[in-house]
């Protein structure tokens, strides 16, 4: 006898219908529905992907409510802050599903605050290896767009962590003369090489990151012996492959950057191939650890 698919009840399905957006038939949608900046969409038509794949279909209208021309059914206001828990097979195109969205958004950045680079999106992966095919599909679908994508490398410091008055003043006069912007205003990546000209170390002042995690808290803890310095500039946090970021192996990492990211917006999204090892569990006890420490922070 044929076993009977779990369903939603009517009333849950309405409610479903309410809460979350319409998935994404086509990427044609993207920029149709979401405003997706144009660069971006035909970068995805180049890279030879002409339809998306269902864990694409079901993410990325959640991860671009907030850009959507028509937000009808309305979805929540928390819509637009959700952290989101994806769980999709492997090579399913999770990474696809990730990228677009972060680009976007620095895209959608740069456009409002030219020159300016104080918001970042970190994308944490458990190997080097992930990392750099990452950095690579992100790089291939970012040509054109001005944002720029760097995979975390030792000895290399998070610019972010130091705020640096002249440094952006520098950063948007050389902006300001930056000929020949498209219409869309989506510029070469010549302005975006900002190197603090006053260290000797390597820094980085990426509009996205992508790393390990230990390479990430080496870096934050680089001049601090015992705690992780703050990531306040992070809006966007994707842990990639979280199953094996919230395993014992690499959960106090993980951990650790996650209550680096002190930014009040920050959006935290999940991608794991499994439920294994009570990821959702993990999941929603670590977020509600969070948005509780936050809590008591803006209370004071
Ligand atoms: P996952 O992270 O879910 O395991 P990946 O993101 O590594 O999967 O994607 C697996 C493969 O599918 C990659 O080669 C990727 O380029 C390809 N891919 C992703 N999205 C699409 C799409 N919409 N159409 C066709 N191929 C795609
Ligand atoms: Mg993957």
């Amino acid at each position: 006898k044929k076993k009977k698919e779990p369903t939603l009840s009517k009333k849950k399905q309405k409610e479903a219908r309410q809460l979350y957006p319409e998935p994404l038939v086509s990427f044609q949608e993207l920029r149709n529905k979401y405003r997706v900046s144009r660069r971006l969409t035909a970068n995805i038509g180049e890279q030879g992907f002409s339809v998306p794949t269902e864990v694409q279909m079901g993410s990325l209208p959640l991860l671009l409510w907030n850009s959507a021309i028509d937000k009808t059914p309305s979805s929540p206001k928390e819509s637009q802050e959700l952290d989101l828990l994806v769980v999709a097979p492997t090579g399913s195109g999770k990474t696809l599903a990730f990228l677009i969205p972060l680009i976007n958004n620095m895209v959608q950045h740069h456009r409002q605050n030219p020159g300016q680079r104080e918001i970042c999106s970190v994308i944490v992966a458990p190997t080097k290896e992930l990392v750099g095919q990452i950095v690579n599909e992100g790089r291939k679908l970012a040509v054109g767009t001005g944002v720029t994508i760097t995979a975390m490398r030792k000895g290399m410091q998070v610019m972010d962590l130091i705020h640096d008055e002249e440094n952006l003043l520098e950063e948007k006069s050389s902006s300001e003369s930056d000929p020949g912007s498209s219409s869309d205003n989506e510029t070469e990546d010549a302005k975006s090489k900002s190197k603090g000209k006053k260290t000797n170390t390597t820094v980085t002042k990426s509009d996205i990151l992508v790393t390990t995690p230990l390479a990430l808290v080496n870096a934050l803890s680089a001049n601090k012996t015992k705690s992780v310095s703050p990531l306040p500039s992070v809006e966007h946090l994707v842990l990639d492959e979280a199953d094996v970021l919230l395993d014992p192996l690499f959960r106090e990492q993980t951990s650790a950057i996650w209550n680096a990211c002190t930014n009040p917006r920050l959006r935290i999204s999940l991608w794991s191939a499994t439920m294994g090892s009570n990821i959702e569990e993990l999941t929603k006890e670590t977020i509600k650890k969070r948005r509780e420490s936050l809590a008591i922070e803006n209370s004071q």
